[in-house]
């Protein structure tokens, strides 16, 4: 009889586990969809409202690289290993540059302890490029995003504008801080929804992987256009597929995951509409390599 009842109990514990693993690493739905509106057409027209020559380049650094598994960047995608490169972009325009992520500094990637591998070369003319800018944006605080910043901050600070949103949460970014001294009497860039930060470039509001996540729209001269999604998506396979991360990373990565499926589904929506537009995620080698063929982009900082 005992020997019944402890099957029971094991059957019971094998289904109990089975459906937490499903629907902390295999499950992509949240219970509801956050509504993302974005207005391709707002989004232009602010992309052109700034008098002055749009961007001649957009040009890319690739720092570090990290490597998970696919299932970790897509729930309920393979277990077979996938490299994750953290980039740094620079807008070239005739007179000045505008940089967009600062991946991070060999130190910081230590201090992670997810990297593996670290470019010092491309770090270097990434630095020198952040120091060189009229503007710094980034796309989301976490660290392999504006880590290459934080780590010469008093030399950058003038030119950073981190959003009301990113300074608010700057405890995302750990292990990489600020010194305090860099941020005080500082000055963040407030919006609403959108606004133009130069001729050609769009911030839009996009919270949910971070509270201060903003996707970057960028129009060049020759009329390219990409958006730079920070980590609302790791791979565009989250896009294509409309789904995310698995909810164990969302749980520790304090995502709002209803709003994250809410901008995957309206970036999906988009990539169908005007398949010509570049969506470049956060982390994905193939997106950039591709873009760099095609000629949108260019292999290294000016
Ligand atoms: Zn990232």
């Amino acid at each position: 009889m005992w020997k019944r009842r402890w099957f029971h109990v094991l059957i019971l514990a094998l289904v109990f586990i089975g459906g937490a693993f499903y629907w902390l690493v295999m499950e992509s739905d949240p219970l509801g969809e956050k509504p993302f509106s974005l207005d391709i057409a707002a989004i232009r027209h602010l992309a052109n409202s700034m008098p002055g020559d749009k961007p001649s380049e957009i040009r890319v650094e690739r720092i570090a690289s990290f490597t998970f598994p696919a299932a970790a960047i897509m729930a309920g995608d393979s277990w077979t290993q996938q490299t994750l490169p953290a980039n740094s972009y620079q807008l070239v325009f005739p007179d000045r540059t505008i940089v967009i992520d600062s991946a991070m500094s060999q130190e910081q990637a230590n201090a992670m302890g997810t990297t593996s591998g670290f470019d010092d070369a491309a770090y270097e003319r990434m630095s020198k490029g952040l120091r060189a800018a009229s503007l710094i944006l980034i796309t989301h605080e976490h660290p392999d995003h504006l880590g290459g910043a934080a780590a010469i901050a008093p030399q950058v600070i003038a030119q950073l504008r981190l959003t009301r949103q990113q300074v608010d949460n700057l405890d995302r970014s750990d292990p990489v801080t600020f010194p305090k001294a860099a941020l005080s009497g500082y000055q963040p860039l407030e919006y609403d929804r959108a606004m133009a930060v130069a001729p050609g470039v769009v911030v839009i509001r996009s919270p949910g992987h971070t509270p201060g996540s903003q996707i970057i729209f960028v129009r060049t001269a020759n009329r390219n256009e990409v958006l730079f999604l920070g980590d609302v998506a790791w791979h565009i396979a989250n896009v294509r597929e409309v789904r995310e991360r698995p909810r164990l990373l969302t749980m520790a990565m304090r995502e709002d995951r209803s709003e994250v499926m809410g901008e995957l589904a309206a970036l999906h929506g988009l990539s169908l509409a005007e398949p010509q537009i570049a969506i470049v995620p956060g982390h994905d080698g193939q997106v950039i390599d591709d873009l760099v063929e095609q000629k949108v982009m260019i292999h290294g900082f000016k």
